[in-house]
């Protein structure tokens, strides 16, 4: 019996539909907010605009080119800057997911955050799958200046927070870029959480002894 040919644009297509489901069923975007890109050999794949993350038709998910032209598929997403920017930025990264997510976009929110650094290492896992995390300062929807700041970020680091919006978090795939936003998600609840309680961070050392365990480039 002959198996079908599934092609890797198929494949990433149906994959982006049922990651995006997840992450909407489970309350970590809301309403059209929120999108998720893929890289392909040939171009990427990108959520369309005004799209409801759990209500995606993977047929209708906006292919382009890196150029910025739609080859197939609905208009992407206004925020398809950020992603260009990131990709560009990290020749490496193969997905990346952006959320309006409740709690990381609290912190995004408050002032005095350290901005090279704007949540501190609760735990190992969030060292691990985010490491340092930017603050990329706010700027209106759509301002292509933002695109700039996170191109100059996002060699460095592998997400960023944007100020009083929410996070950019890049993976070497979609599970791995989901994941990374999960904990990331996680980590701001716990942060918040703790917010005026005596708090044990991991030292320096803790996080060499991470970074050596676990080959992490951060
Ligand atoms: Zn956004």
């Amino acid at each position: 019996m002959n198996t079908p040919i599934i092609s890797e644009e198929t494949r990433e297509r149906d994959k982006i539909a049922r990651l995006s489901r997840s992450l909407y069923e489970r309350g970590l975007t809301a309403g059209s907010s929120g999108n998720i890109s893929v890289r392909l050999s040939d171009g990427w794949l990108l959520t369309p605009t005004n799209s409801c993350l759990g209500e995606l038709d993977p047929a209708r998910i906006s292919r382009l080119d890196w150029q910025g032209r739609v080859l197939a598929g609905d208009p992407p997403s206004k925020e398809a800057f950020l992603h260009r920017s990131m990709y560009e930025a990290r020749p490496k990264a193969g997905a990346i997911v952006h959320l309006h997510s409740t709690h990381s976009a609290a912190v995004s929110c408050l002032a005095g955050l350290d901005p090279d650094d704007c949540i501190p290492p609760l735990t190992p896992y969030f060292v691990m799958k985010i490491g340092r995390l930017p603050l990329a300062p706010y700027h209106r929807p759509g301002d292509p200046a933002l695109g700039d700041v996170i191109r100059g970020l996002a060699g460095r680091h592998g997400a960023v927070l944007l100020a009083n919006h929410g996070p950019v978090v890049s993976g070497p795939d979609l599970q791995g870029a989901v994941y990374a936003s999960e904990e990331l998600e996680e980590t701001a609840r716990i942060f918040l959480l703790l917010r005026g309680a005596p708090v044990n961070c991991l030292t320096a050392e803790q996080i060499a002894e991470l970074k050596l365990a676990f080959k992490l480039d951060i």
